[in-house]
């Protein structure tokens, strides 16, 4: 198996590399378009919002998705990147050759992309790497800037016109 889901520590699931990846791999291809969507209203009455991870797909519509991305955790110090062609279709890649058993980590900082979560949700950041952030705000462009410079490309094409002065800082 190419990715295998299982307990990481104190974090509770994440996903390990069932085998080898070069540097600049494909390791996952997401397309939320595909799945069902619902609703706020009918999120909040779904048995599994508060078990399972949900997407935000725009136009106030959400997808329960039980992809293996959706338990990626986030590090800091991550191996693998997401390049968002939209904000519903995206590919994770990986930032350096990745051992069998590892586990795959990328940084939220890229997936917090617009305004739709931001009423200060601040995710506290225990990855333990050596240039851990320790808060992680749900706002691209409230990330540092060298992680803003970093990552920029990665986001969806809407974003960057969007954000088009922002985006012409980093250049
Ligand atoms: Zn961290």
């Amino acid at each position: 198996m190419k990715l295998i889901i299982k307990k990481a520590g104190k974090k509770g699931r994440g996903v390990f590399a069932g085998r080898n990846f070069k540097k600049w791999e494909k390791i996952i291809h997401v397309d939320l378009t595909k799945f069902k969507s619902y609703s706020k209203k009918e999120l909040e009455k779904h048995p599994q919002r508060k078990s399972e991870h949900w997407d935000y797909i725009g136009r106030g519509r959400y997808v329960l998705t039980f992809h293996p991305y959706s338990y990626i955790n986030h590090s800091c110090e991550p191996n693998i990147f997401v390049k968002h062609k939209t904000i519903t279709i995206s590919d994770f890649f990986a930032m350096r050759d990745i051992k069998k058993g590892k586990e795959l980590t990328y940084d939220y900082g890229v997936n917090a992309l617009d305004s739709f979560n931001k009423n200060k949700w601040i995710m506290k950041c225990k990855c333990g790497s050596k240039n851990c952030r320790k808060k992680i705000p749900a706002d691209f462009f409230k990330q540092p800037i060298t992680i803003q410079r970093k990552y920029y490309k990665c986001l969806p094409s809407s974003i960057k016109r969007k954000y088009r002065g922002e985006i012409k800082r980093l250049r």
